[in-house]
């Protein structure tokens, strides 16, 4: 092929910084969650998954997949179109509205992920407010960055979390001039929560909308699974809300839940809505069951709490560095890129299980980790086998256990961040 060095030079870039990645081939079973089978070289074998984002195991829950073959059967696989053309079923319009009424709001659109709703809703907000400065936590996710991006307006980053960093930006901007104020409620790497609250104090004092990505905190947080916003009792304080239906839904696709006018803006407007196929019905109608599920149960949300209590009590006793977190990701230090590869090979190698590596650009460089997430179903024998494995791996490879340099270093190296996407 024409141009090919080109890529090879760009691969061989990635391989040398050591963040070359590699997908490991694995087969769910249903009712063996949250075992898998993983193959290699022609070689299969059972392994217990550490890191889904299938965070409840609802994507095989007898209720969503009776609704996804039945809505299958029913109505076939595709949607057959647009929106705008033919796609907008039935399944979908109950979606939208179950959607809105879990975050309490007017109205709910729905994406064809997670990615293309904060892509496709934070640029459109952006073009469509004149003059917008859209203010962005420094450590939002890569999908959100992207939004403002495009939006072409002006953006500045607040450090993360910083609050006072956050006011001095909004007062030094005109009160009148339309801004966005652009975070997370749970960040999905650190496990960490944003001042929600705090936040929306300053978007009122200082005359700004609010747009919050709840991705890793729907279905998991709040008496209905409505996310932090819910369990805070702050839905009416945040202007719009961003979720998924790919993590503790176990579906696909992303939404927007918000005022009837933002809503009906962006369905207007935004390329990455209209110029796209719909969600399958089958698919929407397997999301919508998810979500009434969790909506009326609680069992699911409080067998990942004690699961994550459990996990997070062994791991530290056992003197493993687990990084603070205030949610159910626990994040594990390795600080090196090469070292946490290791670390996750011979974890899937040697002990069968399966945790992949997060490097940079996920998360920063020097900062590298393992990111377990329990679910109801990881049991005290299997954290009791995690917590063996870890450590010998740490031994084996020497990984520094030393827990408060570890906390200097994930504050400084959060801090080298900032100062790296600043500038690009
Ligand atoms: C995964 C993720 C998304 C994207 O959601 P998908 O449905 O997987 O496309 C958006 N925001 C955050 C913080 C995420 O972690």
């Amino acid at each position: 092929m024409k141009f090919q060095p080109y890529f090879d030079a760009a691969v061989a870039q990635i391989k040398a910084e050591n963040r070359y990645r590699v997908f490991a081939d694995l087969e769910r079973q249903v009712g063996q969650f949250p075992k898998a089978t993983f193959r290699k070289n022609g070689a299969a074998k059972d392994v217990t998954v550490w890191c889904s984002n299938d965070y409840l195991g609802m994507g095989q829950h007898p209720d969503v997949l009776t609704a996804l073959c039945n809505t299958a059967r029913n109505t076939g696989s595709g949607a057959g179109g647009t929106r705008n053309i033919s796609g907008t079923s039935h399944p979908l319009v109950s979606l939208e509205n179950e959607l809105a009424d879990l975050h309490h709001k007017e109205s709910a659109l729905v994406f064809t992920s997670g990615f293309v709703s904060n892509e496709a809703s934070l640029s459109t907000i952006g073009k469509l407010l004149p003059n917008c400065l859209i203010l962005s936590d420094e450590l939002n996710h890569a999908s959100m960055i992207e939004g403002i991006r495009r939006a072409g307006c002006e953006k500045k980053l607040f450090r993360h979390n910083d609050l006072a960093h956050l006011e001095e930006l909004l007062k030094a901007a005109d009160h009148d001039r339309p801004k966005l104020i652009a975070f997370e409620s749970v960040y999905s790497m650190d496990g960490d929560i944003a001042p929600i609250e705090a936040i929306a104090d300053l978007a009122d004092q200082y005359n700004a909308l609010t747009y919050i990505d709840e991705v890793h905190a729907v279905g998991m947080y709040g008496p209905r699974g409505g996310g932090m916003t819910d369990a805070l009792g702050l839905s009416h304080r945040i202007d719009v809300v961003e979720g998924t239906l790919a993590k503790a839904f176990g579906t696909l696709g992303g939404y927007i839940a918000s005022s009837e006018a933002l809503v009906d803006a962006i369905r207007s407007y935004a390329p990455g809505f209209i110029f796209t196929t719909a969600l399958p019905p089958a698919v929407t109608a397997a999301a919508t069951a998810s979500i009434r599920h969790l909506k009326a149960s609680q069992v699911e949300r409080d067998g990942q709490q004690r699961q994550v209590a459990s996990t997070i009590k062994a791991l530290t006793d056992a003197g493993l560095p687990v990084m603070p977190t205030q949610t159910h990701i626990v994040p594990v230090w390795v600080g090196d890129p090469m070292l946490c590869k290791a670390a996750s090979d011979r974890l899937l190698e040697v002990h069968d299980i399966y945790i992949q590596p997060i490097n940079y650009p996920t998360v920063p460089r020097g900062t590298e980790r393992l990111r377990i997430t329990p679910t109801p179903f990881h049991s005290e024998t299997l954290i009791a086998e995690l917590c063996d494995a870890m450590l010998e791996v740490w031994a084996h490879l020497g990984i520094d256990r030393a827990d408060e340099p570890v906390r200097d270093d994930f504050v400084a190296n959060r801090q080298r961040i900032a100062i790296h996407r600043a500038g690009g």
